[in-house]
């Protein structure tokens, strides 16, 4: 008789952020037990994981991923990395224009390998659901979604990677852009995306989120734009997202990166879009490592906004570093955010778990009963050293099974 492919696995001594020591039984793929340590027997055949009191959580979720772009800085030099994130990045559009020459060495066979490598730093680091940002313009056309889309096909069943056809310099700027996305989609991309403050006016930023968001309500997907990414408070097309939501009935299938400038806002007029955003269910992503400014993530936690950080980018012409690893990110946004007390470490680790899920709409993540056997065991025992190490797991498991 063949073994059992998925045998029954406990994960024992495992603390909980709660701070419980429990033992968690699994089966089937699900969480079927969360007890006291050693209160319960083993099944017999069991496979046992000693976790020997070390932190065990639910997987990261990267809510924000440019993953056509990675490793792509040495193709291009970093001029356009000094414009992006110089001078307060006031001229951060100017930045991405100078990235689009990296669109020259756009080939499969030369993506492919650098989005596998990435993927695969995520997985070792507990990374098993992925938004992945992929560039659709005239001028990658479809080759940087088509690597992407081929990637998460590669991965399926061990990284959920969901594919926003992103039109990375505009569609009213970029003409052709939009028809694109409409064939990225159709191609199998998952998200509708967007990128409106980069348009020229006030009136072509409303008419690309208004198409962005005609799109994905006619085609019943969700929508992901990177929204105000720069400091000028005038722009404010988190907002305009956030209303045309609404009206095209997107309520809760919706999620803003960066949106910097929302954190240059004056005190009312932060707290209403905030509280809008919450209303329509509207999720935030913010990635403070990329840039000099930050939208206001406790703020927007404290008014009860899904809020994510996200890895952004990994080596490319907008980031030297990035590793995939979303303790690291947190890490830093401990520094760059100014959350350093227990309460804020925790909700460290809730924006890169429990929170980045809520703010894809992923109702199948959390370490709970009847929840899906995705376990992270870490060495650390405590929080702090969980940030303070940003070490990858000791074990990842996915659906149950171990992986290595
Ligand atoms: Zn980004």
């Amino acid at each position: 008789m063949d073994a059992d492919p998925n045998p029954p696995l406990v994960v024992t001594d495992a603390r909980l952020r709660s701070g419980a020591v429990v033992d968690i039984h699994c089966a089937g793929g699900r969480v079927t037990a969360v007890v006291p340590a050693g209160e319960v027997r083993r099944p017999d055949g069991a496979e046992v994981v000693a976790a020997d009191g070390g932190l065990v959580t639910e997987s990261f979720v990267d809510a924000h991923l440019h993953l056509d772009k990675v490793h792509t800085l040495p193709l291009i030099g970093d001029a356009a990395l000094q414009a992006y994130t110089g001078a307060g990045m006031a001229d951060s559009a100017r930045g991405i224009d100078l990235a689009r020459a990296v669109k020259q060495h756009y080939r499969l066979d030369t993506l492919l390998p650098a989005i596998r490598s990435v993927l695969s730093d995520g997985l070792r680091n507990g990374v098993l659901h992925v938004q992945a940002f992929a560039d659709v313009d005239t001028a990658a056309g479809l080759i940087g979604v088509q690597a992407v889309l081929a990637a998460r096909e590669e991965f399926r069943g061990r990284v959920d990677v969901s594919v926003v056809a992103f039109p990375q310099d505009g569609v009213l700027r970029d003409p052709g852009a939009a028809e694109l996305v409409e064939e990225a989609m159709a191609a199998g991309a998952d998200v509708v995306g967007g990128i409106p403050w980069i348009e020229a006016t006030q009136a072509d930023r409303e008419a690309h989120v208004e198409w962005a968001c005609a799109l994905a309500a006619r085609l019943g997907r969700r929508v992901a734009m990177l929204t105000d990414d720069t400091a000028d408070p005038s722009l404010d097309t988190t907002r305009m997202l956030a209303e045309a939501m609404r009206r095209h009935g997107l309520e809760g299938r919706g999620v803003a990166c960066h949106a910097r400038a929302v954190g240059h806002y004056e005190e009312a007029r932060q707290t209403a879009v905030l509280e809008l955003a919450r209303d329509v269910g509207l999720g935030l992503v913010s990635d403070p490592h990329t840039g000099s400014v930050a939208l206001p993530v406790e703020r927007a936690v404290a008014l009860g906004v899904a809020v994510a950080l996200g890895q952004d980018d990994v080596e490319d012409a907008y980031y030297p570093f990035g590793r995939h690893n979303l303790l690291e990110v947190a890490f830093l946004a401990a520094h760059l955010l100014d959350m350093r007390s227990a309460p804020q470490l925790e909700t460290l680790v809730d924006l890169v778990t429990t929170s980045a899920a809520r703010v894809l709409g992923l109702a199948d993540h959390g370490l709970r009963v009847g929840g899906p056997a995705d376990l992270l065991v870490h060495d650390a025992t405590r929080t702090v050293d969980l940030l303070a190490r940003h070490a990858p797991p000791r074990v990842v498991v996915r659906g149950g099974l171990l992986l290595g």
